[in-house]
């Protein structure tokens, strides 16, 4: 226990929540198969990142995290990795028909850099993984959604529920939830199209929550939505 406390400290991190799983120091102590370690190296990362350390363990564990640590300290994949394992554990008669993984990110950019990076490590094992944002064409984003069978769906707020309207895809089979970025989420006016789109994922759901900062107004959305979390807080960042 002390021993543990010490690596948080070292890391300048902050727990909260009880029973929260140990952080592991090194990529070899997350339990991942050796597809995923060899895919991790081909990345050139050597260990992991602070929140990676203490988000795998909790999100590989099942609980619902929220985790506050500033940008470029690897955020994508402390989700990323958990929800591939998640995929890999589900019964074969859950695949297809809609994704089991869903991230909400709050513009088209950051959306792209979270397919790009969930891809390098889902082609591994076959995990399909789409995007579908604004501003780009919604005709060829359905025919991708329909056509295929897509178990990672990266998206932004307004675009998904449209793909919904339009029957491209559905949330019956998502039972990973991410919402990056979350304080930009709402900083962009889309809360009420998140807690929509959450109040229609079934509830047997694990929700993850990434965010730079945490205004009231996260605070307040995480009491909704996420499930008796673990809050794992890194560095001296917002509120
Ligand atoms: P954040 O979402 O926290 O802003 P990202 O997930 O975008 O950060 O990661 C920032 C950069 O760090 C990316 O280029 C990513 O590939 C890289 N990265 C992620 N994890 C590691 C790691 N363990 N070691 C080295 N680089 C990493
Ligand atoms: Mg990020």
């Amino acid at each position: 226990e002390e021993q543990i406390n010490q690596i948080r400290k070292d890391l300048d991190m902050w727990v909260s929540g009880h029973d929260v799983a140990k952080p592991c120091i090194s990529f070899g102590h997350f339990g991942f198969d050796d597809r995923l370690i060899n895919a991790i190296i081909k990345q050139g990362f050597t260990e992991p990142t602070g929140i990676q350390r203490q988000a795998i363990p909790v999100a590989l564990s099942g609980r619902d995290l929220i985790g506050v640590a500033k940008t470029g300290s690897g955020k994508t994949a402390s989700f990323v990795w958990p929800m591939i394992i998640h995929i890999l554990d589900q019964p074969e008669l859950e695949k297809g028909d809609g994704p089991i993984g869903l991230i909400l990110a709050p513009t088209r950019e950051l959306a792209h850099q979270i397919y790009v990076e969930a891809k390098k490590f889902a082609k591994v094992y076959n995990i399909k993984v789409a995007a579908v944002y604004g501003g780009d064409s919604k005709a060829d984003q359905f025919k991708e959604l329909r056509n295929g069978h897509v178990e990672i769906l990266v998206a932004t707020p307004g675009r998904l529920i449209d793909m919904i309207k339009m029957k491209a895809t559905n949330l019956r089979k998502i039972t990973y939830l991410v919402l990056d970025e979350a304080d930009r989420m709402l900083d962009l006016g889309f809360e009420p199209q998140v807690r929509s789109i959450c109040n229609n994922i079934r509830p047997d759901r694990q929700v993850l929550m990434f965010s730079a900062t945490f205004p009231k107004r996260i605070e307040k959305l995480t009491r909704d939505v996420l499930n008796d979390p673990v809050k794992i807080h890194i560095g001296n960042v917002g509120a």
